[in-house]
């Protein structure tokens, strides 16, 4: 599938749209979610044209992909939540209900988490 130039990261990122940035480099953007789902939850995105993780993993460079996991990691210290805790996330495709076809690392933290995953219903 080919990468989406209208979905709204693309649009951030070219500052069609607003965000609230937490921080920027020359390969990362990282700002806060519109409808968070934890005190402290912060969306991290590469600024080149990946639409998933299986995208990025596969077809970023070496630099790319070490910025990127410094930059996350550099995020949640400045957020203050390495020693209570945090989660990180990406959703990739319809099985995990991706919403947004540029590849983004959920920073959840600020509260307990609870399980990673829903026991499944008896
Ligand atoms: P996904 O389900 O694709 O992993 O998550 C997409 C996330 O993007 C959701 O948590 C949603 O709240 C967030 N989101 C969607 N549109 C916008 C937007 O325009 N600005 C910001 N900051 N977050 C957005």
């Amino acid at each position: 599938m080919a990468y989406d130039q209208s979905n709204i990261f693309a649009k951030i990122l070219r500052g069609e749209i607003p965000c609230d940035k937490v921080y920027e480099d020359e390969h990362v953007l990282a700002f806060r979610d519109i409808n968070p789902q934890t005190p402290t939850h912060v969306l991290v995105i590469p600024k080149g044209a990946y639409e998933s993780f299986d995208d990025f993993s596969s077809q970023a460079s070496a630099e790319e992909i070490a910025g990127f996991v410094r930059a996350a990691g550099q995020i949640a210290r400045e957020a203050g939540a390495v020693e209570a805790g945090y989660r990180i996330l990406a959703n990739n495709g319809p099985d995990a209900l991706q919403e947004v076809p540029h590849f983004h690392l959920h920073i959840f933290a600020g509260k307990p988490l609870g399980r990673m995953i829903k026991p499944p219903e008896k």
